[in-house]
């Protein structure tokens, strides 16, 4: 049986790891590509590592 249409989301990838990643769990960057929630979460803890303290 293959004449069932199938819902065929636009496949997401992620823009971190460049790996699918399933609409139901991505989350969306500064950017706003689509990422995994894990990616987003190394990329900004590695971000902030890079940054200099903030003195005020
Ligand atoms: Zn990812």
């Amino acid at each position: 049986m293959s004449n069932v249409l199938q819902f065929n989301p636009k496949p997401q990838i992620c823009a971190i790891c460049n790996k699918p990643v399933e609409p139901t769990i991505a989350v969306t960057d500064q950017d706003g590509k689509p990422v995994h929630e894990e990616c987003y979460v190394l990329k900004v803890r590695q971000e902030d590592a890079k940054k200099p303290p903030t003195v005020s």
